[in-house]
């Protein structure tokens, strides 16, 4: 059911596009913003959401929308990489709450994984301070 439904348009990643919520911003310009998730699975988990379009999920996503956003997507999953220097990478994406959604405005999760470091399970992280994903937050930036 959730997989098609209105968009609305106060969900929380709204809010942050709209500046009425804070996040900590890693990337930004007229086709999408980046920013650090506050409920790490990991360090350096990171969310790339498309601007200017009311989708929902990946299904909603004008095909017209689609390449630019996902260029977005790859430019900062290799900001990750440089700046974070992980042994893999999770490029995830879920659609409809069944799946594990749970802020319906389209993201891709960019979680960098280190060999031997456990990463945690979705939506069950702790909440990070600002001033906590900041320094991760600036090791991504330097890495575009
Ligand atoms: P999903 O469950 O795939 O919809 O992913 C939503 C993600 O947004 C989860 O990983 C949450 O930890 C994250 N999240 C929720 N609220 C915020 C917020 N205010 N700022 C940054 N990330 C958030």
């Amino acid at each position: 059911m959730t997989l098609h439904a209105p968009y609305d348009a106060n969900n929380i990643f709204a809010k942050i596009l709209r500046g009425e919520m804070p996040s900590v911003k890693v990337f930004e310009d007229n086709v999408a913003l980046a920013f650090m998730d506050v409920f790490p699975q990991v360090e350096g988990h990171t969310l790339v959401i498309p601007k200017g379009v009311e989708a929902r999920n990946f299904l909603d996503l004008p095909e017209a929308a689609l390449g630019d956003y996902m260029l977005r997507v790859q430019k900062v999953a290799r900001a990750v990489e440089a700046g974070l220097k992980p042994d893999g990478l999770r490029v995830v994406q879920f659609n409809g709450a069944p799946a594990g959604q749970t802020v319906f405005h389209l993201h891709f999760h960019i979680m960098p994984v280190w060999e031997g470091v456990k990463m945690g399970a979705h939506a069950s992280g702790s909440m990070k301070s600002a001033a906590e994903l900041e320094p991760l937050a600036a090791r991504i930036r330097a890495g575009f």
